[in-house]
């Protein structure tokens, strides 16, 4: 439940290749985090494991099943962004509650996820305010409780921090790394941040460019990286 391989995917949009042949396995249960400067193509990517952007050619392989024609609702994966995309008409609960109600889902198995993802986040004291009543830390936990509760084979998290300050960036790092050990779901996580990177990681793919330039453990990169932008890139303090 939840292992993942990309075969020679590439996307250009127009005459750009934007991902230029990626090649990648990651394992049930993994925590694998994306990372390269900006513009590399990590979102791109992301999105193409999401099935939000069609690879122009390759395939995304998921539990063994090829979904590179699933569409996004069917492909098990949960997306957490940058910009948090909550409803800010809907309660904390209801956007929490909204996917799985549009799926079919009985309002008391809905209520019983709602309950066990909002303990988790601690998002209890929450549940009935709206986004704009809610810190950015907090609106951040609502998105990532969203997730939670389709209990998703595979999250994606796109940047997930970068509109936090610092310290509920450390603060909300920890409560991903404590998710991902609890729900030992296979989880990707894309930064432009080296200390997420290190910190998160059982695998760190390093992207340039639309190409990997190299995949590896934590200490793995840091002590033998591959070539001079890996060594720059995972040894430049931030
Ligand atoms: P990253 O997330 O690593 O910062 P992106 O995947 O967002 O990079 O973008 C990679 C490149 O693809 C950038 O040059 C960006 O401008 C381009 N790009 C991304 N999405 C589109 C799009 N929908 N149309 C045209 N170009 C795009
Ligand atoms: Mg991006």
């Amino acid at each position: 439940m939840g292992s993942l391989v990309i075969e020679n995917v590439k996307k250009a949009f127009g005459p750009v290749e934007v991902l230029k042949g990626i090649n990648l396995e990651v394992t049930d249960g993994e925590f694998v985090v994306f990372v390269g400067p900006s513009g590399c193509g990590k979102s791109t990517l992301l999105r193409v494991i999401a099935g939000l952007e069609d690879s122009t050619s390759g395939r995304v392989v998921i539990d063994g099943a090829d979904v590179s024609a699933t569409p996004p609702a069917k492909r098990g994966i949960a997306m957490v962004f940058q910009t948090y995309a909550l409803y800010p008409h809907l309660t904390v609960k209801n956007n929490m509650g909204l996917g799985l109600k549009q799926a079919g889902t009985p309002a008391p198995e809905i209520e019983r996820r709602i309950g066990i993802a909002s303990s988790m986040l601690s998002l209890e004291p929450y549940l009935e305010r709206r986004p704009a009543e809610l810190s950015g830390g907090q609106r951040q936990r609502v998105a990532i409780g969203r997730a939670v509760v389709r209990e998703p084979k595979l999250f994606l998290f796109d940047e997930p921090l970068s509109n936090l300050d610092a310290a509920l960036r450390v603060n909300t790092r920890l409560e991903i790394a404590q998710l991902h050990r609890r729900l030992k779901a296979t989880m990707i996580y894309v930064t432009h941040d080296q200390v997420e990177a290190m910190t998160l990681a059982d695998k760190i793919v390093v992207l340039n460019a639309g190409k990997i330039e190299q995949i590896g453990g934590p200490m793995e990169l840091y002590n033998s990286p591959a070539n001079e932008f890996v060594a720059g890139f995972i040894g430049s303090p931030k």
